[in-house]
């Protein structure tokens, strides 16, 4: 142990509070520092679970969490990798919207990295203040669209620390390797600008030329003090995070989650979704209601899975067909953006999304609308005569918003549809049988991209790998799962699912040329052997 005595107690990464061993107490200058009991692990984990579970408010316990963060970095990783489905949100989503928007008035001990354009030029300088040198992962946001929050400037910060805070409590990431940045080119909400509590730059959004060359700086930077870092970017508003992804995403190691986590986890869902109905990807048309990028995204990975699968990638994109605002992509329209183009049918137009559903009969839908109730009794009701087992895939997010509810869409289809939404439902009782809801959480993904990017030291993330990725999530949904309707696995499982999928994502790795690190024999065993533990360490 460098440190000692009352330094060391202040050390969150070494410091074992109560569980500080007598001899261990004498060793370190300890003695009389703690009180005299001795406690073990399990006990400290017990008691912060009792603290946390007798608040009555969420930000209170995010709040508690992220304070034992700072002080007792092994007990707070222990007390989450307990029961990941009770804290993932509490430090991620939902939770940290919350704790995003109050930033200013909740804030505590700095975390991670703040980055201004206003130093640019100087960007190397500040990266090197953070303490480990051995950084390999980045998550990073401008905070422009944080969850579905919209700009939330510096307070975006929560986000690459909760997110960070997942790939190590959900497939074993190893904190000290990771670094959460956010990227300060001011905001452009008012409220922000005028709360004397507001910790950003106050000023209005850079954009244009000027946000490019400092994200370049950024990447730079980055690359020279972190050449083994991926960079993973969170929550950039449409119009940065598709140009960014397509600049970098062929130079370095990098993704962007919500564009190809989201995408990913759409397709596990599928492949479990094709174990029920006993069918092949490529026998499958989809009608996507909404045509933005999380549509889009998730239609270009199907697309590539069927093209994986022996079809042509046109046919392949054909039949992934998009429905917007304006009624079905098609070729006659003039108002497609070029990332939409390539998803626009050869039909007549099409205005209303039961129409669309009667003329194109997909095998499923899936909603990124953002608009609540669009599957409505006529829609799923159209897509159960159609089909024997319709899947019906709602994923806009929050719950408000999704295009229908699990008990919709169980009852209108008589129990046969398979369904998977964004946000969460609780199990549905329908003439006796009881219907488990999955929900299409992007972190069924990207811990174990994180830990597969990891353990090779990959050098590059490439679409294929969430198409291996979003199978091996499949295989984790045991027969007892699908029997109950459930298509993804159980949250309570999420270490043991991640590990598997990390495991299979580094044999592609692996196969394709893209690691660094050398190939081991027992490529699961390296996996495991890199994995992080919440155990206290001599
Ligand atoms: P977006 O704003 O880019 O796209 C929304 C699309 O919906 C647009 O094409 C718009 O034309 C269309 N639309 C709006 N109103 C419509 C209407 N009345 N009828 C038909 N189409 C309509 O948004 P996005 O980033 O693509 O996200 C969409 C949704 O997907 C969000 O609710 C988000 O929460 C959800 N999402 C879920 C996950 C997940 O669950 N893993 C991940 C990402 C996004």
């Amino acid at each position: 142990m460098p440190a000692k005595g009352y330094e060391l107690l202040h050390d969150a990464r070494l410091n074992k509070g109560t569980a500080f061993t007598e001899a261990e107490r004498r060793a370190y200058g300890l003695e009389g520092l703690l009180p005299p009991a001795v406690l073990p692990i399990e006990l400290q984990v017990a008691r912060r679970h009792d603290e946390i579970a007798n608040l009555g408010d969420d930000l209170q316990k995010y709040l508690v969490l992220s304070d034992l963060q700072s002080r007792n970095e092994t007990l707070y990783y222990a007390v989450l990798m307990s029961d990941p489905a009770t804290y993932m949100p509490l430090v991620y989503t939902p939770t940290v919207g919350e704790a995003c928007q109050k930033f200013g008035h909740i804030f505590r001990e700095p975390r991670g990295v703040y980055l201004p354009i206003t130093a640019r030029g100087r960007l190397k300088e500040l990266l090197s203040n953070w303490p480990e040198k051995d950084v390999r992962f980045i998550v990073v946001t401008d905070g422009e669209r944080i969850l579905g929050l919209g700009d939330l400037g510096a307070g975006g910060m929560g986000i690459p620390v909760g997110k960070l805070a997942l790939y190590t409590a959900c497939a074993g990431v190893p904190p000290r390797f990771c670094l959460p940045i956010v990227l300060d080119v001011g905001t452009n909400n008012q409220n922000l600008l005028e709360d004397p509590l507001y910790l950003g730059l106050r000023q209005q959004r850079v954009r244009g030329d000027e946000y490019a060359g400092f994200v370049d700086e950024f990447v730079e930077a980055a690359q020279a003090l972190y050449p083994k870092c991926c960079i993973q970017w969170e929550d950039f508003a449409n119009i940065n995070a598709v140009p960014i992804l397509a600049r970098y995403r062929d130079k370095i190691c990098t993704f962007n989650d919500d564009i190809q986590g989201t995408a990913g986890v759409a397709l596990a869902g599928l492949f479990a979704a094709l174990r029920i109905s006993r069918s092949k990807l490529t026998e499958q048309r989809f009608l996507f209601l909404g045509g933005g990028s999380a549509a889009t995204g998730i239609a270009e990975l199907i697309s590539q899975a069927m093209v994986h699968e022996g079809m042509d990638i046109g046919e392949a994109r054909s039949r992934n067909a998009l429905f917007d605002i304006n009624g079905l992509l098609v070729k006659s329209r003039t108002d497609l953006a070029e990332f939409q183009k390539p998803f626009a049918v050869d039909h007549a137009l099409i205005k209303t999304f039961v129409d669309a559903v009667k003329a194109l009969r997909p095998t499923g839908i899936i909603g990124v609308s953002t608009v609540p109730k669009l599957f409505n009794q006529q829609v799923i009701e159209a897509m159960a005569e159609i089909n024997e087992r319709p899947i019906i895939f709602p994923y806009s997010n929050p719950t408000s918003r999704s295009e229908c509810t699990a008990e919709e869409a169980y009852r209108w289809s008589q129990g046969r549809a398979i369904f998977a939404s964004g946000s969460p439902f609780p199990p549905v009782e329908i003439g006796g049988r009881t219907f488990v809801p999955g929900q299409g959480n992007n972190v069924y993904i990207f811990p174990a991209m994180g830990m597969a990017v990891f353990a090779t030291e990959a050098t590059r993330v490439t679409d294929e790998m969430f198409i291996v990725a979003a199978r091996a999530v499949a295989e984790q949904v045991t027969e007892e799962n699908l029997a109950t309707g459930l298509i993804y696995p159980p949250q309570t499982r999420i270490l043991e699912a991640s590990l598997h999928v990390a495991e299979r994502v580094a044999i592609h790795i692996f196969d394709k040329g893209l690691a660094r690190a050398p190939r081991p024999k027992d490529i699961g065993g390296l996996i495991r052997a890199r994995a992080y533990r919440p155990v206290y360490t001599e």
